[in-house]
């Protein structure tokens, strides 16, 4: 069990009566907050260690390579990746996608060649598959939601087919909450050859995730949303394919010798980091990591699932509410809807009571369709989160609904 009192003390944001900040954030799938841990070694580093990395001779700079280069142990230690030049440090989920999309796929795609992705993908697995399907003359296929909004794992030899180059997949939904039966669907993919891409921006806050068992070929997630600080994520990909491929920016860095004329570049994964990197926040990352570790991602895990039962238990006294995602829903994300109120409408009252929550098409357009709405209203906990505040979040949904009536 998670000492949720004593977590709470750790997050100057949740502090309560500073007037600024909402009392309950329900948010916490778009971005979470930072624990002064985190908050102290941003500090810290700034005040005491800042300097450039990797170009330095003098000390400071030596530390901060050393800090910088010890946070990317860390998180491959977090994800169990087994060699830490596997591990990119991007700017967060979607640019650990284009990387991928930009210097493999727009590399080696072309005409005949198929894209597979699902119906369930955030915007930022989708568009940049959209852009790298015009570009190569590839086509993008899409494994379809069923009625329970799941994915249609039943005929697989329908989407996946010998021309399948890139299967790109969603480990888990961030509006319905879903996990993907990842590791079964990334082992059909080797079945026709293709190389295999998990977006973890989901994933990685709540569970422990192993990518040597997923053995994917590229996983990617973001700071912001597991403790860290904004403008970090990471991209992990196989050594022998990171280092097959070409650069996806240039400069600075990625090289190991330029000429007027020609370069030649540096090892992975220094090679893909090119200019001066997030080294501040790649260090921030790394508390963030040490946090979550000491708190262990099961007991997260089962915190998490343990607030949705709750909610989900509980959202039902409300009249007039649809849940999108009820049934065996332990995942921290709760989408809905109430009948005759607009999402926006209730989000805005909810915040007069100082309760953060998100409302939109969440960057899942097509699963807006599939739902015949244009938005939802989306809870998402985190391991601040108590049932107080959840029972405080019906209260007040309540009053306001009273208030529509
Ligand atoms: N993928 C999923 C599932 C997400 O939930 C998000 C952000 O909400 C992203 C990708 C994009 O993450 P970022 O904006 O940090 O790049």
């Amino acid at each position: 069990m998670l000492d949720i009192d004593s977590i709470r003390k750790d997050f100057p944001f949740l502090e309560a009566g500073n007037g600024k900040n909402p009392l309950v954030y329900f948010d916490n799938a778009s971005t979470t907050q930072k624990p002064i841990q985190v908050l102290n070694k941003l500090d810290q580093f700034y005040r005491e260690s800042n300097a450039n990395v990797h170009r330095g001779v003098y000390r400071l700079s030596q530390q901060a390579t050393e800090s910088y280069e010890n946070a990317r142990k860390k998180i491959a230690d977090f994800i169990n990746a087994k060699e830490e030049r596997s591990i990119i440090f991007t700017r967060g989920t979607t640019e650990s996608i284009n990387l991928v999309a930009y210097a493999w796929a727009q590399q080696q795609l072309k005409p005949g060649d198929e894209i597979l992705i699902t119906e369930m993908e955030h915007h930022s697995n989708l568009v940049p598959w959209q852009i790298t399907a015009k570009r190569t003359g590839a086509s993008l296929k899409y494994i379809p939601l069923n009625d329970n909004l799941e994915l249609d794992v039943t005929n697989l030899e329908n989407y996946f087919t010998p021309n399948t180059k890139i299967f790109a997949i969603i480990h888990k939904s961030n509006s319905l909450g879903k996990i993907n039966p990842v590791q079964q669907l990334i082992e059909y993919a080797k079945t026709v050859g293709a190389i295999t891409v998990v977006d973890g921006a989901q994933s990685v806050p709540h569970t422990a995730v192993d990518v040597q068992k997923l053995d994917c070929d590229f996983f990617a997630c973001s700071g912001h949303k597991m403790l860290g600080p904004t403008g970090i994520g990471i991209l992990y990909g196989k050594p022998e394919l990171l280092e097959s491929m070409e650069p996806f920016q240039s400069g600075g860095e990625m090289i190991d010798t330029v000429s007027m004329t020609e370069s030649t570049w540096n090892d992975i994964p220094w090679k893909f980091e090119a200019g001066t990197p997030s080294i501040a926040q790649a260090v921030g990352l790394g508390e963030a990591v040490d946090y979550l570790q000491n708190l262990n991602m099961q007991t997260v895990e089962d915190h998490i699932g343990e607030l949705t039962e709750y909610a989900l238990e509980n959202i039902q006294q409300i009249n007039g509410v649809k849940v999108y995602n009820q049934e065996n829903n332990r995942s921290g994300i709760i989408s809905f809807n109430v009948e005759g109120v607009h999402p926006h409408d209730l989000a805005q009252f909810l915040d007069q009571d100082e309760i953060a929550i998100r409302t939109g098409h969440h960057c899942t357009q097509p699963i807006m369709k599939k739902l015949g709405v244009s938005a939802t209203a989306r809870i998402s906990f985190y391991i601040y989160n108590t049932k107080d505040e959840i029972d405080k979040l019906f209260r007040c949904m309540k009053s306001t609904l009273n208030y529509f009536n």
